[in-house]
């Protein structure tokens, strides 16, 4: 069997998704290969049921800090039964029906380049006219001292059907610190280690807070320490760890959180001159540096440029667009006004971690001039009003040639819904001098705005 398209998407993740409809939308016809669920990690087994474990932990903690308001508890059963509402039960005909409603193509298997322009999936061939797009994401690095005991990765943390009575989890960056958060919360005893302090590529003071935040909630959590090896009790007993500073820890899963690798392995990337299994780097039309013709992209996790569903869907409609057009003879408007200097992110940790932009570290490494301003967010007066006690704290790194926010982060209860104001300035380059007539609505922790521009001098 064969077909032929003028675009070929491998993988259908909120990436690949959104490729092939922008490259619709610019009058081309596309086809999506998935080898698993239509929507990708990110429905089925990353943000969505993630967040949908953490949100009533948060609601809880919310509720717990107001004075007047008490009763508010969990019900895990309640809880795991909303988390697989999101997830629709791990079937896909919804997203189904979102492709067919957009005129995308689906061929179900595994994709694999066999030459220019040429997919193979089991026994169909497909050919594109102009461009295939590789958006195949991402799966867990598992550490090799874990490889041998069957360790739960993401894929498990986030669809577990009961909480185990003890995790431990090795790794603590986002990944690590929100399910800490989330299987604490419906009541596994959770032990976090981290061989830094948690949310490493974060300022600091982000990842204290977080710190002190988990261990409030009773894990116990531990820096500065790694797992040398592992060994479980036969096929299904408890899992023991040996851990670097000479002791031991008994748990009864695992969570492996120490990163994520390319699933570019058996993609037939040798077939057209590349490496099997390496990140896929990408100029800034999302184009595959190295391959004669121009004809291969890669977009969203597996060019390793931001590990986010939001960035890859950015990616996506530069990728898409940027296809259209050069199918059209025309050369794309490059629009990387979102590049890798500019992301937003947000960890749903309690407290939350809103961030976009550059650390202060990241900036001088950039070769910029900086000044760094920060604020305790619990002296807004919005902020004593959200929790009593609240307990946060923002920083503002200032490009000091140009004057605007290079980047920002917000730590504290609520903060996630923050931050989009923040990557408005840092992408619009707002001078601060126009940013100090943005006045903020009294009594809100977007105040925190106001006082970040007094202290910095306006
Ligand atoms: C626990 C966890 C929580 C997260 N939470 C957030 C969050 O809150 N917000 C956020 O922005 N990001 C979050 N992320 C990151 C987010 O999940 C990824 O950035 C996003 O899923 C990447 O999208 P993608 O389309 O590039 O890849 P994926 O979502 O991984 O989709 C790739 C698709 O390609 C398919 N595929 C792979 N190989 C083949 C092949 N050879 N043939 C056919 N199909 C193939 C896969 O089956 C999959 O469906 C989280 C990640 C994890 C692990």
């Amino acid at each position: 069997m064969a077909g032929r398209y003028d675009v070929i998407v491998i993988g259908a993740g909120p990436t690949g998704e959104n490729v092939a409809d922008r490259a619709v939308r610019g009058g081309l016809a596309a086809v999506v290969v998935e080898s698993e669920l239509v929507g990708g990690e990110c429905s089925y087994w990353a943000c969505m049921p993630s967040k949908a474990l953490l949100r009533p932990a948060a609601a809880v903690a919310e509720a717990g800090a107001v004075r007047g308001v008490s009763g508010a508890r969990l019900e895990p059963a309640e809880v795991l039964a909303r988390r697989d509402s999101f997830t629709h039960d791990w079937k896909d005909d919804g997203q189904v029906g979102w492709l067919n409603g957009a005129k995308i193509d689906l061929v179900r298997g595994h994709g694999r380049l066999t030459g220019e322009r040429t997919v193979a999936v089991g026994d169909v061939t497909l050919t594109a006219r102009h461009a295939v797009v590789v958006a195949t994401g991402t799966g867990a690095l598992v550490p090799p001292a874990l490889a041998g005991v069957k360790p739960w990765t993401s894929r498990e943390a986030t669809s577990a059907k009961s909480a185990p009575s003890r995790l431990a989890i090795v790794g603590g960056g986002v990944v690590g610190c929100e399910m800490a958060a989330a299987w604490s919360a419906l009541g596994a005893r959770v032990t976090l280690l981290s061989r830094g302090g948690l949310l490493g590529k974060l300022p600091a003071f982000a990842g204290e807070l977080v710190a002190a935040g988990l261990r409030d909630a009773g894990v116990d959590v531990r820096t500065g320490v790694g797992v040398s090896a592992a060994t479980r009790a036969g096929a299904d007993g408890p899992v023991t760890l040996t851990l670097d500073d000479g002791t031991s820890l008994a748990a009864d899963e695992v969570l492996a959180a120490a990163g994520r690798t390319p699933r570019t392995a058996d993609i037939g990337l040798a077939a057209v001159g590349l490496e099997d299994g390496s990140w896929l780097p990408v100029d800034d039309t999302m184009r595959v540096a190295g391959v004669a013709g121009g004809w291969l992209y890669a977009a969203g996790d597996v060019n390793h440029l931001a590990l986010l569903t939001h960035m890859g869907k950015y990616q996506a409609r530069v990728c898409g667009d940027a296809i259209a057009a050069r199918a059209a003879g025309r050369e794309p408007a490059v629009r990387d006004l979102a590049s890798a200097t500019r992301v937003p992110q947000v960890v749903f940790t309690i407290p939350e971690v809103g961030a976009v932009g550059l650390t202060a570290e990241q900036a001088a490494a950039a070769g910029l001039r900086t000044r760094v301003v920060e604020y305790e967010l619990g002296d807004v007066a919005g902020a004593s009003l959200f929790a009593d006690g609240y307990r946060g704290r923002a920083q503002m790194v200032v490009d000091e040639d140009r004057k605007v926010i290079v980047g920002l982060t917000l730590a504290g209860p609520g903060t996630g819904e923050m931050i989009h104001a923040a990557t408005i300035a840092v992408v619009g380059e707002v001078p601060l001098d126009r940013l100090w007539h943005a006045v903020p609505a009294y009594p809100t922790m977007s105040e925190v705005w106001l006082r970040l521009l007094e202290a910095y001098g306006l």
